[in-house]
Order: structure tokens, then sequence, then C-alpha cells
């Protein structure tokens, strides 16, 4: 019996599972038979483990490499577009991805923070002198991320048309800036990579190089999909799940919550995007820099989205930037 099955949740459409070496400790993807050749949807991630469970999976459904004709992928992290590169070499399959996605998938690889990078974690009240290194991300990830380097473009409301098939690209930025969903029409299955998640909420943060008011565009980005008529979502953590409606306004209390905790942590008080994270989520500077640094990116899109609102005000005094509420 093979470690991993995929699971077909409609004529032709499989649910795989893939393996990751960190948590969360696997990710899905979507095969798809049509009548002349197949789909995928993301590429895991670029290990060893990953790469031949994926072989074997096309192995289980009948996927010859040659037949697969498409990727189309979610987003730019490395458990959904950092085997992208292999899967093309073998396959010769065209790869999908948002233009935004593709610029951004250069983060993964960059070993040194830079100039404008350190500024803003200054900026911010991150307190690099007294955290020791702080490695670049591509110091860690670029051992698993092996992008195909000139994926051709997604665009919202584009429609792949196969025999037996339909699917709709939907974008849906906010966990990152390019992020798109894909709606199997015909079988009314949405495919939703990190958008919407059953068991956890994908991280939503301001970095030095994106979007400016991120949680605006991701709550946006779920009330986009929240009618559609899905009879199952197909989430790349955690099991596929009937309610999409009703998982998304869980979320977007979750987030509710968070703003009126973040509000409260800047009354009265001007605080920087490192000081209400270290308030919201309780640690220091003993803290894993993994726990810290997202926090404080999660914190300041919080912070922002208030902003947007008119509830809080931001203060500049001298490099550093705090935030306060208004009226308190
Ligand atoms: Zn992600
Ligand atoms: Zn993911």
């Amino acid at each position: 019996m093979p470690e991993f099955v995929p699971q077909e949740l409609a004529a032709g459409v499989f649910f795989c599972t893939l393996p990751l070496p960190m948590k969360p400790s696997h990710v899905h993807v979507t095969l798809v038979r049509t009548g002349s050749g197949w789909l995928q949807f993301d590429s895991g991630i670029y290990t060893e483990e990953s790469w031949s469970a994926l072989k074997d999976q096309w192995r289980q459904v009948g996927c010859h490499p040659r037949d697969l004709r498409i990727l189309l992928v979610t987003h730019h992290h490395p458990d959904h577009f950092g085997n992208s590169g292999p899967i093309v070499q073998e396959s010769g399959a065209s790869a999908y991805l948002h233009p935004a996605e593709a610029a951004a998938a250069q983060h993964y690889l960059r070993r040194e923070h830079s100039p404008e990078a350190v500024a803003f974690f200054r900026r911010h009240g991150i307190p690099l002198e007294r955290l020791g290194p702080v490695p670049a991300v591509g110091t860690f990830w670029s051992q698993f991320y092996r992008p195909v380097t000139n994926p051709l473009p997604l665009t919202d409301g584009q429609r792949f048309q196969f025999e037996g098939c339909e699917v709709e690209v939907i974008a849906t930025p906010g966990h990152t800036p390019g992020h798109c969903v894909f709606f199997l029409s015909r079988e009314r299955l949405l495919i939703v990579g990190d958008h919407v998640l059953p068991k956890i909420t994908p991280h939503i943060g301001r970095f030095p190089s994106g979007p400016e008011n991120p949680l605006r565009d991701y709550l946006a980005s779920l009330r986009r999909i929240e009618d559609l008529p899905v009879n199952l979502v197909l989430p790349a953590h955690g099991r596929p799940f009937p309610d999409l409606k009703r998982r998304v306004q869980q979320i977007i209390q979750h987030h509710e919550y968070r703003l009126r905790e973040m509000l409260a942590a800047v009354h009265g008080e001007a605080r920087t995007a490192y000081e209400v994270a270290s308030l919201a989520w309780g640690f220091d500077e003993r803290a894993p820099l993994s726990v810290q640094f997202p926090a404080t990116f999660e914190a300041l899109a919080h912070l922002e989205y208030l902003c947007g609102e008119g509830k809080v005000i931001r203060e500049e005094h001298g490099d550093t930037t705090r935030y306060r509420a208004l009226g308190g």
C-alpha cells in the first residue's frame, strides 16, 4: 500500500497529499483528468520525498508525465510553487501564475535582506540589535525552491476549457498579492490554496515590498467567493469541507476580534507594530524569530487596516512609526 493515496472527490478529480519538511506537515495538490490529458493545481515543495510522492500518485491515477498539459498555481509560496520547475521539466506542461506572485517569488531566493527591508523592520519596532543574526528568508527556503522561471500569467476571470472540464480563475489577493483560487464549475469544486483553510487562518501580513493594506484586500477576497455555488472546498492544508460560507464567516470574525484587540492596544498610548504584536501574541525578545517576525507583520496588517478605517493614526517619531487610536 503506498504511503499517499489520491482521493477521487468527483469523477476524474484527485485530491493528493504531499509531505512537507515543516509544519503544517502536508500540502494538497489536485489532479484533474480531461479528455485530452491532465491538469495539476499547485506543485508541492521541492524535496526528494515530495517529488517522489507526486510521481507515485501520478502513477496511481494513470497520469503519464507527458499527458500533463497545464500546471495552475494558487500562489508563490514554496509549498505551492517550489517544485514547479521539475514538474515542467519532466512533463513539458505550461505553468500559470499571477504576475504579482511571479514577482514575489524572488523573495525566496534572496540570501540577504535589502536595505529597505532592514529599514522597514526598524521602523516598525523590531529590536534587530537585540535579536542576534536575522537570516534572510532565502537562507533557509531556497533549498526547497525550484520555481519555473517564466510562468504564463493568470488573470482574474480567465477561463480554461478542456474536454469535460471548465476552470474559472478568481483573483483572491490577501494572503499574497496575487493569490488565485480555481472554480471547477461543472463539479462545483473550489480549489482554494491558502485562501480559506478549515482549521487555521492563513497568515495575512504587511511586508516591506507588499501591498499597503493586505487585510482589506483579504477580507474583500473572502466576500468575493463566499456565495459561490460550491459543493466542496479543496484547501491546501486540511481536509476538504462543504460549507464555504460558514468558514468564511468564522475567519472574518477572527479578524474582527483581532482588530478590536489591536485597537485596544493602541488606545491612549502610541505603540509600534512590534509592541502591539508582543502584547497580542504574548511574546518577548526571547521568542523564536519565526514567531516574532510574522506576528509583527500580521499586527501591522491589522493596524494599517484600522488606519484605512480612520480609527487609528500613524505617528512618525524619527525613523520609527507608532500607531495610536483616534480619540484615545
Ligand atoms: Zn501560503
Ligand atoms: Zn500553504
